[in-house]
């Protein structure tokens, strides 16, 4: 498993923990965090890249592989900065795009008097299968019960700056003592901190994909099909349209529509969708 590249030079990880400096054969792909290799041993703790093994999913950042073989992808949302539907739709199209299973995380729950509030807000996400987890990192709720959903698996954060994503990372992995809430420059990078995208093991089980870059992804523009795509439960009934190229805005006998109306299908999803194509 590739733990981390700089450059040229990757550092693997085998099953037994033990970690090779490997090169890649010239007519490989350079390799990214998450990444399953085959490596020829050439000395010891050194080895020579021959092949990557096929990726379940891939992250991209502007273009760029970021991340591969993702188990879940956390989107980390707070009270404060408070929540946004369009924001959290977005990440879902890139995530349903790229074939990421995602989950919801809403941080900074000890911040509302009306959770209530809150759990109606994300049954819209939560009754298309998408599993929301409340916690508050400060407060300490729900973080051990968190812990356990992370074992076994590959585990990726992301989330608009300041929800606490540096902070939740800390708590699980508290030796990599991330700066929070600080705008890092480089200068002031401490020793410890890697710039490169990295893949960490959580002591209490499961393993992190991490970076500051990651921490702070953007997304990209989407297509009017890759927001169709990013909208799952429109899916079951868009065969149904009378136009087979409907766009579900102005179209008669469109399937959508008629879904929204009768409750099918949520309308602020309906409404974020319209947002997203128009825009
Ligand atoms: P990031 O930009 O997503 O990495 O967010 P940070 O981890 O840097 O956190 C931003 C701010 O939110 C910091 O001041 C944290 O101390 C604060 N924070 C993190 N978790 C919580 C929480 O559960 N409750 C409250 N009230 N603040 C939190
Ligand atoms: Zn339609």
């Amino acid at each position: 498993m590739v733990i981390t590249r700089y450059k040229k030079r990757l550092l693997v990880k085998i099953k037994s923990g033990e970690l090779y400096q490997c090169v890649t054969k010239n007519n490989i792909d350079l390799s990214v965090a998450g990444d399953r290799v085959i490596f020829q041993i050439t000395q010891s703790n050194q080895g020579i890249v021959t092949a990557i093994l096929e990726r379940h999913n891939q992250l991209y950042r502007t273009h760029k592989l970021i991340a591969t073989n993702i188990d879940q992808l956390w989107l980390v949302v707070a009270m404060e900065p408070h929540y946004q539907f369009e924001l959290i739709d977005r990440y879902l199209i890139m995530a349903e795009n790229a074939k990421l299973p995602i989950n919801i995380v809403v941080n900074k729950v000890e911040l509302t008097n009306n959770i209530k509030k809150v759990k109606y807000d994300f049954s819209m996400y939560k009754n298309i299968g998408y599993s929301i987890n409340y916690l508050s990192v400060k407060k300490q709720i729900n973080i051990d019960k968190f812990k356990l959903k992370l074992n076994n698996k590959t585990h990726i954060f992301l989330g608009q700056s300041g929800v606490g994503k540096s902070s939740l990372i800390n708590k699980l992995i508290p030796e990599l003592n991330l700066r929070v809430n600080e705008i890092s420059t480089k200068s002031k990078l401490g020793k410890h901190t890697t710039t490169n995208t990295t893949l960490y093991q959580i002591p209490s089980g499961g393993d992190l994909i991490d970076s500051p870059g990651i921490r702070k992804f953007q997304l990209d523009e989407f297509s009017n099909q890759e927001i169709l795509n990013g909208f799952k439960e429109f899916n079951p009934f868009t065969n149904a349209c009378k136009f087979r190229n409907c766009a579900h805005i102005f179209e008669p006998k469109c399937a959508i529509k008629l879904a929204v109306k009768l409750g099918d299908i949520h309308k602020k999803r309906y409404q974020s969708y319209i947002t997203l194509v128009s825009s």
